[in-house]
């Protein structure tokens, strides 16, 4: 039997984990161990000034009280008696698309996955507010199914953002490339009744710079995008360039 562990950053109840842990029970067994609170836009923070609980709710689902990166290290280095074959995290409820995977808590837990050299994928439904995740468990468990039957190189990282449609109007999957974010808005500032400004992170809803072959491209045009990711950011260019600096 496989296995497979599933957190996200939306927290253990999310019912975007719920809708993917009940897909994914008929290949695998399934363990989640999620955040006990919503964690997004936590990126890949990790607890190292508080101790951590962890909270069984039901056989093979625990909660944790810290970020999805906690969640992902303590299952893998503590409670799972061998290494899972697959993490997946998810199903977030809002896009994870361009530059949003520098802050996603979703796609850290992932990448957390990756880091520690289990085959690792995020999944988001590409909407603030669909609610209905039965087409993107649909989509994410017959992506999973693939995945189970392949030879995966250790560090596999998959970026998923499912188009907010039933599963039968879904066109298809299209690899992709991280797309380009254009935010809007993105600091609020107002006064509080006291009279003292204060500030909000987050105005107007975020558009992107359509570019042929991106993740946002396939979305819009009803595709789920995978996109393959790598941990490693270096920026390989500019390698020559800061070698020509020679500081003595
Ligand atoms: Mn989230």
């Amino acid at each position: 039997m496989k296995r497979i562990l599933v957190s996200n950053d939306d927290g253990v109840s999310a019912p975007g984990l719920e809708a993917l842990v009940g897909a994914l029970a008929p290949l695998a067994e399934v363990i989640v161990m999620a955040p006990l609170t919503e964690q997004s836009a936590s990126s890949h923070a990790l607890t190292l000034r508080h101790p951590l609980r962890v909270r069984t709710i039901a056989p093979g689902r625990m909660a944790v009280d810290g970020t999805p990166t906690d969640c992902v290290l303590l299952a893998l280095k503590e409670f799972l008696p061998e290494p899972p074959h697959l993490v997946v995290s998810g199903i977030n409820q809002g896009p994870n698309m361009g530059e949003d995977v520098i802050y996603s808590g979703t796609v850290a837990a992932a990448m957390e996955g990756a880091i520690l050299g289990v085959p690792s994928m995020a999944v988001s439904l590409a909407s603030w507010s669909f609610p209905d995740f039965r087409g993107a468990a649909e989509v994410s468990a017959r992506l999973v199914a693939r995945l189970l039957e392949s030879r995966l190189p250790e560090r596999f990282l998959l970026n998923v953002n499912i188009p907010p449609v039933p599963a039968e109007e879904i066109r298809g999957l299209r690899a992709t490339r991280l797309g380009t974010r254009v935010y809007h808005d993105v600091i609020v500032k107002k006064m509080d009744p006291r009279g003292r400004d204060y500030y909000w992170i987050g105005g107007g809803e975020p558009t992107w710079v359509s570019s042929p072959g991106s993740d946002f491209a396939a979305v819009a045009e009803g595709f789920v995008s995978v996109t393959p990711l790598l941990i490693d950011l270096t920026d390989a260019g500019q390698l020559e360039f800061l070698e020509s600096l020679d500081l003595r």
